[in-house]
């Protein structure tokens, strides 16, 4: 057997992928390697041309619209990107590209732009080197004016593995419908939101491989084995048909799995859990069900303003709510209002956010509070489904209790427009909410007073306590559940919500981490939420353990977090391996 490692990053979404590279954006603009037949190579050339022209016109636009009295420099940087777009250096060699390999135009630019960058690389005077940032901006204008001309993207994605700098969750629901076969990122942590939503898909990626991009080519065929965060190149027939195997064995395993998902999830001395789903899009239904969900408990409602221009309408969010509530045939389910900022942005996925603090900025419910437009439209959504079946509203990233009686006002005045309307929705919809910030976590007691239930959301939990940007790969290696300072955040929460008789559940990724759901029955957590994939495997492990004796073991360590590691506790008590 022969393999070359081709690069090793952090296992987002496990399982196995083979499929061929197919390189999705490089430069500022994303561009994707494609060809065109040979009777549309003038044609091609033609739309090349018209672009650069087209650009040609838009700077002489801004030209003239550059008032008078600016300094002189402005108009000159729009002279010398003119001049750039005039000179037939800029596309003999793009042209050549067409014509004689039938490339298409946006990525025979592509290709020039690449060996433009590598002669300015080499220039030693700084100056000179900066003008490198002149041609960016003359490149991404014309090839955004080609791009434009095209719907999506991404097309031509079936069976494929990407190969990104990095996507955004916008990204990932534009391929999911593609038929990709999995992912890599040079970029990225494995608890981003686009690798929460790789698991949840069952799209096999690999995170943060600082590099796969620039050392891969499009094209190759690839192997992907997630659960490991290796990605291999050049293999041999002996490890393909070895991999294809550990495929198919993975979907025998589900399937077994599956047969059994209707034993109840309880423990052998009879403890009761619940299991539910997290779900992304109204689809996700199908695989909660078929995996045994109880029902949703976590609906991330914001992938609905993605990938468009404007935020859904009332009836668009109606459309997706009520599939959900009927797809669930009784079953509750928990729709979270939406939380966008931070790595979800709306539109198209750019994630650059413009505050320099993204995740401790305008978000969740607190751009819910701020724009009540984008708001008022969800709740009557979300009421108007809960007369289809049992909704719970959930509140995220709450931080202050005030915020709660905020919600609960505009909720009051959201069900007197529905009583005006004549609209019949549920008077006593239960409101809960995440908890999520450390302040709330400390303060759960004052939250379990004023909500009808409690949710831990340890993703953010844990990137807020220990101070971790969830997206950087760079500080991944202090992502740490058994962190003292989290256990002590999540006691906290569950003894609140115990103390005051409301339900505590978790809907973070820490819920499905095989290592840590005897660890959290043992601190007293009756209620998981988590991707409908996970759900199998977490059922069968449930009802292996001893909710009582985990009581007894979980509490020894809990009155050590003082004194030793809770690693090693966890480890030695058995409870983590
Ligand atoms: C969490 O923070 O744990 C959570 C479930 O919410 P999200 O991952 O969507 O931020
Ligand atoms: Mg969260």
């Amino acid at each position: 057997m022969t393999i070359a490692c081709a690069g090793i990053g952090v296992g987002a979404a496990a399982g196995i992928a083979i499929g061929n590279a197919f390189l999705l954006c490089r430069g500022p603009v994303c561009v994707t390697p494609s060809w065109v037949k040979t009777d549309s190579i003038e044609p091609e050339i033609q739309r090349f041309e018209e672009a650069i022209r087209t650009a040609g016109e838009q700077l002489h636009n801004v030209r003239k619209q550059i008032p008078r009295d600016t300094p002189s420099d402005i108009a000159e940087f729009i002279d010398t990107h003119l001049l750039m777009l005039e000179d037939k250096a800029l596309s003999i060699q793009p042209i050549a590209l067409i014509r004689n390999e039938g490339l298409s135009a946006e990525w025979a630019l592509q290709q020039h732009r690449d060996a433009l960058v590598q002669v300015f690389e080499k220039i030693e005077d700084t100056y000179l080197r900066t003008r490198r940032n002149d041609l960016d901006h003359v490149v991404d204008r014309i090839m955004s004016i080609l791009l434009e001309q095209h719907e999506s993207p991404y097309e031509e994605l079936r069976g494929q593995i990407i190969l990104a700098e990095d996507l955004s969750p916008a990204d990932v629901i534009m391929m999911k419908n593609q038929g990709i076969a999995g992912f890599v990122t040079d970029f990225g942590g494995p608890m981003s939101h686009t690798a929460i939503l790789a698991r949840s898909l069952g799209i096999p990626a690999v995170v943060g491989t600082r590099g796969a991009t620039a050392c891969l080519q499009h094209g190759e065929q690839l192997i992907l084995d997630a659960g490991t965060g290796i990605v291999l190149a050049d293999c041999d027939q002996d490890m393909l048909s070895h991999f294809a195997a550990r495929l198919a064995a993975n979907v025998s395993r589900a399937d077994e799995l599956r047969s059994r998902v209707a034993q109840p999830p309880v423990t052998r001395d009879g403890q009761a859990i619940h299991l539910l789903a997290n779900i992304e899009l109204a689809d996700d239904v199908g695989i909660a069900s078929a995996n045994g969900a109880q029902g949703i408990g976590l609906y991330r409602t914001e992938f609905l303003y993605m990938n468009r221009r404007s935020p859904p309408s009332e009836e668009e969010h109606f459309a997706a709510y009520s599939a959900v509530v009927e797809g669930m045939q009784g079953l509750p389910v928990t729709i979270r209002t939406l939380d966008l900022g931070a790595d979800k942005q709306p539109g198209g996925g750019d994630h650059t956010a413009a505050s320099s603090n993204p995740a401790l900025g305008l978000r969740a419910i607190r751009l819910c509070l701020k724009e009540p437009e984008l708001f008022y439209p969800q709740l009557r959504a979300i009421l108007r489904a809960s007369a289809l079946g049992p909704v719970r509203i959930m509140l995220p990233m709450l931080t202050n209790t005030w915020e709660v009686q905020q919600v609960e006002r505009i909720v009051q005045q959201v069900m007197h427009h529905l009583d005006a309307d004549g609209e019949k929705y549920d008077r006593h919809i239960p409101i809960g909410g995440m908890i999520e910030v450390p302040a709330a976590a400390l303060n759960a007691r004052a939250f379990a007073e004023r909500l009808d239930f409690l949710s831990i959301g340890t993703n953010d939990l844990i990137q807020y306590t220990l101070a971790i940007d969830r997206v950087n790969d760079e500080v991944n290696y202090l992502y740490d559940p058994a962190h003292p300072a989290v256990l002590r955040l999540i006691k906290e929460v569950i003894s609140a919500g115990i103390a005051a008789g409301v339900p505590v559940g978790m809907c973070g990724e820490m819920a499905n981490d095989a290592q840590f759901v005897p660890l959290l029955i043992g601190m007293g957590l009756r209620e998981f939420s988590m991707q409908p994939a996970a759900l199998l495997d977490v059922r069968e492990q449930i009802r292996d353990l001893h909710a009582d004796e985990l009581t007894q073991s979980v509490g020894r360590v809990l009155n050590n977090l003082d004194r030793a590691d809770p690693t090693t506790l966890l480890e030695q008590l058995g409870i983590i391996h």
